[in-house]
C-alpha cells in the first residue's frame, strides 16, 4: 500500500526486534524499510526475513543507521540504552518517530534524549502493552486512596536473559505509586533486602525481581496492611503485546510534532 507508513526496526535479531519484524509484515499499515544490528553481527548483509528462517522480506540487515534512518518515517527500537542514544541522534538526523522500548536507561541517558526532542517525535515507555499502562493508572489511584499504614511493594518476574533491575515497567509501578501518595520516589526506593536490613521503614516503597527460565512479564503492585492486602496484577504471556503497543506508537507520532511521548499519550490514558 502506498500509504502505508516506512518502518525500520533496530536489535533485529533480538526477541523483540524479531517479534516486531513478524507482525509489521504482516500488516499492510506497515512498509518494512530497515533492520539494524550492530557492526559485526552476523546477520549482517543477509535478508532479514531469511535471517528469521522465513521467506525473503527484500529488506538487508544493516549496521548503518544513519543511512537506514533517512529512508524511514519510524524507527522501533528495543536494544540497549548506549545503542538507543544513538538511534536517538541518528533519528533526530532523518527528523522522524523513534519509538523506544529500551529499558535500564539511567538519568544520564534519558537526559541525553531529551537533546534530540526538538527533531524527533520520541515514543518511550518501559512498557508499552495498554494493560500495564492501565496498571499504572490503577497504582496511582489505589496509592493516593491509602496511607502509609498500606506497605507498597512492587514485584516482577521475567526470564533469566534480562539484564537490568528491576524492570523498567516496575520503575514505571514505583513513580505511579509515588506519585499518587505525592512523595519522590528516588527518597522511598528500598531496592537491595539482603542481610539484617532492620524492620521495613514505613512509607518506603520496596522492589523485587525474580528472574527465571522463559518468562515473559509479570507484575504485582502490593499493598499490604495489618489485616488485608491489595494486589494489582499484570500478566504477559505473549512478547506480541509489547510489540503491538510500539507499533501502534509509531502510528500515532505520525505527523505529530517533535517531542518526548509516552504510551499514556499514545493511549490517550494521560490525566
Ligand atoms: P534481546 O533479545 O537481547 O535483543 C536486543 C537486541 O538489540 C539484540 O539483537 C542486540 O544485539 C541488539 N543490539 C544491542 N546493541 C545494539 C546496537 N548498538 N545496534 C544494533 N543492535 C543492537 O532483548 P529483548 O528481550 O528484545 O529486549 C530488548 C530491550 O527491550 C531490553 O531493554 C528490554 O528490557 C526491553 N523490553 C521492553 C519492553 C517494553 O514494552 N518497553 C518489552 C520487552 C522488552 P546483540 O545480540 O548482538 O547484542
Amino acid at each position: 500500500m502506498s500509504d502505508s507508513m516506512r518502518i525500520a526496526i533496530t536489535g533485529a535479531s533480538g526477541r523483540m526486534g524479531q517479534t516486531l519484524i513478524s507482525l509489521a509484515a504482516a500488516d499492510d499499515r506497515f512498509k518494512l524499510t530497515g533492520a539494524i544490528e550492530r557492526a559485526g553481527h552476523d546477520w549482517i548483509g543477509r535478508d532479514v526475513g531469511e535471517a528469521m528462517g522465513g521467506a525473503a522480506s527484500g529488506v538487508i540487515v544493516t549496521d548503518d543507521a544513519d543511512a537506514a534512518l533517512s529512508e524511514t518515517d519510524a524507527v522501533i527500537d528495543f536494544t540497549a540504552p548506549a545503542a538507543t542514544v544513538q538511534f536517538a541522534d541518528a533519528a533526530a538526523k532523518a527528523g522522524i518517530v523513534h519509538v523506544i522500548g529500551t529499558t535500564g536507561m539511567t538519568e544520564g541517558d534519558i537526559g541525553l534524549l531529551a537533546r534530540f526532542a526538538d527533531r524527533a517525535t520520541i515514543i518511550r515507555a518501559g512498557n508499552m502493552s495498554l494493560g500495564v499502562n492501565l496498571l499504572v493508572q490503577l497504582t496511582k489511584r489505589v496509592a493516593a486512596s491509602l496511607d502509609d499504614d498500606y506497605d507498597i511493594e512492587v514485584i516482577e518476574a521475567h526470564h533469566n536473559k534480562k539484564v537490568d533491575a528491576p524492570s523498567g515497567t516496575a520503575l514505571m509501578l514505583g513513580e505511579a505509586a509515588a506519585e499518587g501518595r505525592g512523595v519522590s520516589l528516588k527518597e522511598v526506593s528500598d531496592r537491595g533486602r539482603d542481610g539484617i536490613t532492620g524492620a521495613r521503614k514505613r512509607g518506603d516503597i520496596g522492589f523485587t525481581a525474580i528472574r527465571g527460565g522463559d518468562i515473559i512479564g509479570e507484575h504485582d503492585v502490593m499493598f499490604a496492611a495489618a489485616g488485608e492486602r491489595i494486589i494489582l496484577r499484570h500478566v504477559a504471556s505473549d512478547r506480541s503485546v509489547f510489540a503491538r503497543g510500539a507499533l501502534k506508537a509509531a502510528l500515532w507520532g505520525k505527523g505529530r510534532s517533535p517531542g518526548e511521548y509516552d504510551m499514556l499519550d499514545v493511549l490517550g490514558l494521560a490525566e
